[in-house]
C-alpha cells in the first residue's frame, strides 16, 4: 500500500478543500501538546506517519458505527475499558490477552445477565498519549505524557519528549491490532483510544470515509475526546468533527447543559445516531446532582447520543501512603447514580467506560477482596491511572447487569 492516505484512489493532498478544513482545525490552539525539542525531526516524523499503514479499516469502523446506532436507540450496552496508558514494555501477548480475556467476561456477564447485546471497544492499539494535570512534577522534570511522548524515569533524558516514540507507538499498535485480531475473540472486538496527540492523530486518514463525512481515521475505530482538551474553539473539537469515526467526548461536573448541547451540535452535525458518544465523568458525589439537565437539554435537542459513564475519573484520589487510587465503593456508587437519574428521565444508560486490566494488580481499593490501603504497595504496576483488577471487574460488570435489568 503506498501511502494510506489514499482511498479508492483519492488522496488527502489531491482533495484541497478537504485539505484545507484538516488544516484549519489543527491551526486552532490545541492543549496538551508536548513541546518537541527538535522541531525539525518532529516534521519529518509526522511526514513520515502519513504514509504509515492503518491500523483498522473504513469497512470495520463503518460497522462500529452500525452497532453504536443500536446502542443509541437503548437495543444494545457499549462496554469500553482497558489500561490508562498503553506502555511499549507491556504490549505483549500475554497483557494483551489477559485484559481481552477480562473484558470479554465482562461482556459475557453483561450480555448473559441483561438479555441486551454488548458492544465492545478495547482501549488498546493506540492508548499512548496521556493528558496531564501540571506541565511538570514535583521534581520539577516535564510530567510523563505516555510512551509515545517521553519515557516516565525521573531523569530529564527520559522525560524530554522524543517524536521518534510516535513511530514506535505505531509500530507497537500495528503488533498490538495483529494480536487482537489472532486471539479471535468470540464476540466482534474494536479498538479506541484517546485523540490527543495532534501530531500522531493527523496521519492515516482515510478520504471517501463512509456516511455523511468524508475523513476517517485509521488509527483506531473509535476516537474519544479527553475533558482536558475539549476547548469548544480547540483543534482537537474541530478535529474531531471532520471524522466519520464514531466520537467519545468526556464531560466532566464543570460542563453546563447549554455546552453539552453546543458539543452535540458540532460533533453531530449530522443527527447520526450514535455518532457522538457523551462519556460523564462526573464522580459520586456529584453525578445525581449535575447530570439530569444535561440529559434533558441534550435530548430535547433531538440528537440521538450515546449516554456512557466513566465512574472511575471523577473518584481519583492519593491514598494516605501516595497511590493514585480509587475506591470501588465510589465507582459502584457513581454507576448507580447514573442510572438513576437515566430511569428517572426514560432515557437509555447505555454504557461503562472503565479502566481495568485483566492481571492481578492491587491498585484500586475495595471489592469483594477488599483491598485495602496498607495492600496497594504489593502489586501496583499502573504506569498512570489505577486501575479495576480481573475480579474487581467482574464483580462490577454483575452490579452492572443488575442496574440494566432494573
Ligand atoms: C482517561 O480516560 O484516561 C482520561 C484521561 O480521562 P479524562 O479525560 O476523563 O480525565
Ligand atoms: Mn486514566
Amino acid at each position: 500500500m503506498t501511502g494510506s492516505r489514499r482511498w479508492r484512489g483519492t488522496s488527502l493532498e489531491a482533495d484541497h478543500s478537504l485539505a484545507g478544513e484538516v488544516a484549519a482545525a489543527l491551526a486552532k490552539p490545541a492543549a496538551q501538546q508536548p513541546l518537541w525539542p527538535d522541531p525539525v525531526r518532529a516534521a519529518e516524523v509526522v511526514g513520515l506517519l502519513h504514509g504509515a499503514e492503518p491500523i483498522v479499516t473504513p469497512e470495520e469502523t463503518a460497522r462500529l458505527s452500525g452497532r453504536l446506532a443500536a446502542v443509541a436507540r437503548g437495543d444494545a450496552f457499549l462496554l469500553q475499558g482497558g489500561d490508562c496508558a498503553e506502555t511499549f514494555a507491556d504490549n505483549t501477548e500475554p497483557h494483551l490477552r489477559a485484559n481481552l480475556r477480562v473484558l470479554g467476561r465482562m461482556a459475557a456477564v453483561i450480555a448473559g445477565e441483561s438479555g441486551l447485546p454488548v458492544v465492545t471497544i478495547a482501549r488498546m492499539a493506540g492508548q499512548y498519549a496521556k493528558p496531564r494535570s501540571k506541565p511538570l512534577d514535583a521534581l520539577g522534570l516535564p510530567a510523563y505524557r505516555g510512551d509515545i511522548v517521553n519515557s516516565p524515569e525521573s531523569t530529564l533524558v527520559a522525560r524530554t519528549p522524543d517524536p521518534d516514540r510516535m513511530l514506535r507507538a505505531h509500530a507497537h499498535a500495528a503488533d498490538a491490532m495483529a494480536v487482537i485480531r489472532r486471539a479471535g475473540t468470540a464476540e466482534e472486538i474494536y479498538v479506541g483510544h484517546e485523540l490527543l496527540l495532534l501530531d500522531y492523530e493527523q496521519s492515516v486518514l482515510f478520504v471517501d470515509g463512509y456516511g455523511p463525512r468524508r475523513l476517517a481515521s485509521g488509527l483506531a475505530h473509535f476516537l474519544w475526546v479527553g475533558e482536558r482538551t475539549r476547548q469548544l474553539d480547540g483543534a482537537h473539537i474541530a478535529f474531531a468533527r471532520l471524522l466519520a469515526n464514531p466520537i467519545g467526548l468526556k464531560i466532566g461536573p464543570t460542563v453546563t447543559p447549554e455546552q453539552a448541547v453546543e458539543y452535540v451540535e458540532r460533533l453531530d452535525p449530522h443527527g447520526t445516531p450514535g455518532q457522538l458518544t457523551l462519556v460523564s465523568r462526573m464522580g459520586y458525589q456529584r453525578v445525581r446532582e449535575v447530570l439530569p439537565t444535561i440529559v434533558e437539554k441534550v435530548t430535547a435537542s433531538g440528537h440521538e447520543v450515546i449516554w456512557q459513564c466513566d465512574p472511575v475519573h471523577g473518584n481519583t484520589r492519593i491514598s494516605g501512603n501516595g497511590h493514585k487510587t480509587r475506591h470501588v465503593a465510589h465507582i459502584v456508587d457513581e454507576l448507580r447514580g447514573f442510572f438513576e437519574v437515566h430511569r428517572r428521565l426514560g432515557t437509555h444508560p447505555g454504557g461503562i467506560h472503565v479502566e481495568v486490566t485483566g492481571e492481578d494488580v492491587t491498585e484500586c481499593l475495595g471489592g469483594a477482596a477488599g483491598i485495602t490501603e496498607s495492600d496497594l504497595p504489593a502489586r501496583y504496576r499502573t504506569a498512570c491511572d489505577p486501575r479495576l483488577n480481573a475480579d474487581q471487574s467482574i464483580e462490577l460488570s454483575f452490579t452492572v447487569a443488575e442496574l440494566l435489568r432494573g
